[in-house]
């Protein structure tokens, strides 16, 4: 049996058909091997860092993250911010995020995104939390800020669903940056993610599945769910040259040192 970790995942009741299809998905996911999940409040509006962190509450193997994706960075509002921050304080809360730049979608404005990224960065800093970073097609300013505000100097950085280059996840490693691989892997054509999975450092990596989206082969074009997680496990155990038992073992020990959860 696995002993999987799911560093990303986003639980929202109302993709799984309410409180009882999330809890249905964490049953298939314990009965595949995976036992930490971390529920991702960050996405669906500010809304979602509450769901989530209700979530978190209702399983003691679910941790959660609070933030404000970069797609709703136009809706950023200072009161529901500090209403997000003050559910940082929840104990199940082991991260702030996900935040960052997505100029693929560009569903906020540039600027607004850089103004609230900034500030996020600035929050988990002074509290201590560890960022998870969200990074589409910014031309390398998502790590140019983060090196700005001195993010790598907090409690870590998280790449998540990181679809970068070698070049690139070289200089986050080289900030002792964590870099997360997603399903995408198992893609036949993900040749420069596979190639990223197999010589990310054995102390940096992470995988998740970023669900409910982009779910690994053979499951490609369906709802993804944490327990899919494995098939990404088995592709990047593949690319290394080591068995899955081992990628979840050593995944799932990066994941918690990473969250702090013991
Ligand atoms: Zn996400």
């Amino acid at each position: 049996m696995l002993d999987a970790f799911d560093s990303h995942c986003h639980l929202d009741p109302e993709v799984f058909g309410g409180d009882e299809g999330v809890d249905a998905a964490l049953e298939r996911a314990r009965a595949a091997g995976v036992r930490r999940f971390v529920a991702i409040g960050s996405g669906y509006g500010l809304a979602s860092a509450e769901r989530a962190v209700r979530v978190a509450d209702r399983h003691p193997d679910v941790w959660a993250s609070v933030g404000l994706h970069p797609h709703d960075a136009a809706v950023f509002d200072e009161s529901a911010w500090l209403e997000v921050l003050a559910l940082a304080a929840h104990p199940r809360v082991v991260a702030l995020g996900e935040m960052g730049l997505d100029f693929h979608y560009d569903n906020s404005p540039r600027e607004v995104q850089r103004t609230v990224f900034r500030r996020q960065i600035r929050d988990a800093l002074r509290l201590r939390a560890p960022i998870i970073v969200h990074d589409r097609n910014s031309g390398g300013e998502t790590l140019a800020i983060l090196r700005e505000e001195q993010a790598f100097e907090g409690a870590g950085v998280l790449w998540h669903c990181f679809s970068g280059d070698q070049a690139e996840a070289a200089a986050i490693v080289e900030n002792g940056g964590f870099i997360s691989i997603p399903g995408i892997v198992t893609f036949k054509k993900a040749d420069e993610m596979k190639a990223v999975a197999a010589v990310v450092p054995a102390d940096r990596l992470l995988v998740e599945t970023d669900s409910p989206f982009l779910a690994p082969v053979p499951h490609r074009g369906r709802r993804n769910e944490p327990a899919y997680v494995v098939h990404t496990i088995a592709e990047v155990a593949r690319l290394r040259g080591t068995a899955p038992e081992a990628l979840a073992s050593l995944t799932t020990d990066n994941a918690r040192r990473f969250f702090g959860i013991a």
